[in-house]
């Protein structure tokens, strides 16, 4: 456990200030740096490179030749024993990653440490995958051989966001690779730290230089340039729907394909015949968990009238059960807001929810680190019975703000959950195996989780539907992102 007030200085020195393009660090053309808060203090922990467009075609540069001479000729058993190592080193290096993590994010220790985990088991994932993305036969008939290949799409582009930092790199990262592109990588400006020691672990484990390069910098500066660069094939973007469309306007001006994985409004369903502590448990991890900073967090709360009172009363005392404070301070379990704009926008949600007479069952304000008065912290909120067409339904908050609707049937709780124009997930929590299965054919939504919140894993797809993305991340179908089909057909 670092001490907050001391190791943390010493920890932030060592962490690289260069990007890392070419298997090397290098520093910024323009010669700026940036710096980057450690949102528990509210403080700057560290400096990065502000890269410009002159770095994001270095990297592109790197990237095109690593494709072409080398990665490309790679064969997919090696790429696949490479991402192996890979993930072996994501595990001894786990530590310094999640203290990293922490510095840069505001969210726990504990939080970052399963984060770290599931970044090394998505490499160990696509490296089992690299050597079984198979191609097809086609009959034509006995006078010809029809066969198609599945080939790398070349320079990928990997947008990350400051939610899921390092897990969000490498759930993307990883099936590029497995399937023989090559990546440039622009973390979110306020959490560049993981990125960067995750692209110097790669090397470490043998990845050739180029094959994974990180440029830093902000989204106008670094980002802009990067997804409409022209040797860019695929873009992966993670964060805001206003984002992702401008990234998706500029990777067409290139025919450019995307996966986006935007926002969310997502609904946690909790019908009368539930298992209520089952459910109370979930509902408190699906939004209070990273406070509440997640894209598929359940920002919204369906529940049956008829146990709505008890059960309001049993979260609040969950909710206020929770320890705010630094990420690393032993027994804290509810993290920071990544920034002050970001924890003002959450404020401003909740501040627009009071002015229209909307019941706060518990939270509802700024906080601070209780341990030293500092930090970017907003209470765990539940805002009670609102109205379907209210912002704090309709928006995404992206913080520890949850919103509480109440039905009277399941029939008026999926239509309820397929309220807003978001469809990214949907909980569900009900004994009754056949409703599990009607709601969970009825909500419109990537991914419907039954009796867990977040269930699922690397193995399983992961993205949304409407303005909450297009495409899938995670499982076997990832890796087809990166691969352009050939079909080759021969006259026998
Ligand atoms: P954002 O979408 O603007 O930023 C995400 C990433 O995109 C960052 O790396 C950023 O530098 C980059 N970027 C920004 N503009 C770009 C451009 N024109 N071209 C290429 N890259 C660009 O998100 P934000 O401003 O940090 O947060 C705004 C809101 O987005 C949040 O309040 C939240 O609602 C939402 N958000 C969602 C997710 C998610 O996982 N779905 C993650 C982060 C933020």
């Amino acid at each position: 456990m670092v001490d907050v007030s001391t190791s943390a200085a010493a920890f932030s020195d060592s962490l690289p200030s260069a990007h890392f393009i070419d298997g090397e660090w290098r520093k910024p053309q323009s010669g700026n740096l940036m710096e980057t808060f450690d949102p528990g203090r509210a403080e700057p922990h560290a400096r990065f490179a502000a890269g410009t467009a002159e770095d994001v075609a270095e990297a592109v540069a790197s990237a095109k030749r690593a494709q072409r001479d080398e990665w490309r000729k790679t064969t997919p058993a090696e790429r696949g024993r490479i991402l192996m190592r890979a993930a072996e080193l994501i595990r001894q290096n786990a530590e310094r990653l999640a203290i990293a993590e922490v510095l840069d994010s505001g969210k726990t220790l504990g939080e970052a440490r399963g984060d770290v985990r599931g970044s090394a088991r998505a490499f160990e994932y696509y490296a089992g995958a690299a050597d079984k993305h198979e191609g097809k036969a086609f009959p034509l008939g006995p006078d010809y051989t029809s066969y198609s290949i599945e080939e790398p799409i070349g320079v990928t582009a990997h947008i990350v966001p400051w939610n899921y930092p390092l897990s969000t790199a490498c759930r993307s990262i990883a099936p590029a690779l497995a399937a023989g592109c090559t990546a440039v990588v622009k973390p979110a400006e306020q959490t560049p730290m993981t990125a960067l020691l995750l692209a110097e672990i790669l090397v470490q484990a043998g990845l050739p230089r180029g094959v994974c390069n990180v440029v830093t910098g902000t989204g106008i500066s670094a980002g802009a340039p990067l997804v409409s660069h022209p040797d860019v094939r695929h873009v992966t973007f993670t964060g805001s729907t206003v984002t992702g469309i401008n990234v998706m306007k500029a990777a067409a001006q290139n025919v450019a394909s995307v996966t986006l994985e935007l926002g969310g409004k997502s609904p946690n369903i909790v019908l009368a015949d539930a298992d209520i502590e089952l459910a109370l448990d979930n509902v408190v991890g699906a939004i209070f968990e990273n406070a509440g900073q997640i894209c598929s967090a359940g920002s919204r709360l369906v529940i049956e009238r008829s146990i709505h009172a008890e059960f309001i009363e049993k979260l609040v005392a969950r909710a206020r059960a929770l320890r705010i404070g630094h990420g690393l301070t032993e027994g804290v379990n509810f993290g920071a807001i990544n920034s002050a704009e970001h924890l003002a926008k959450v404020a401003s949600y909740v501040e627009g929810a009071k002015a229209r007479g909307i019941s706060i069952a518990t939270g509802g304000n700024v906080a601070v680190d209780p341990a030293t008065g500092k930090g970017w912290f907003f209470e765990p909120t539940v805002l009670d019975d609102v109205k379907w067409d209210d912002p704090v339904v309709q928006e995404e908050i992206f913080g520890p703000v949850l919103a509480v609707q109440v039905v009277d049937s399941a029939e008026e709780a999926v239509e309820a959950a397929n309220c807003t124009d978001y469809a990214l997930a949907a909980g569900l929590f009900t004994k009754d195996l056949t409703r599990a299965l009607r709601i969970a054919r009825d909500v419109d939504a990537g991914q419907v989780y039954v009796n867990e919140y977040f269930a699922g894993g690397i193995e399983t797809p992961f993205g949304g539907n409407r303005r909450s993305g297009i495409g899938r991340e995670k499982g076997l179908v990832a890796v087809t992102s990166y691969c352009k089909t050939k079909a080759v057909s021969i006259r026998i």
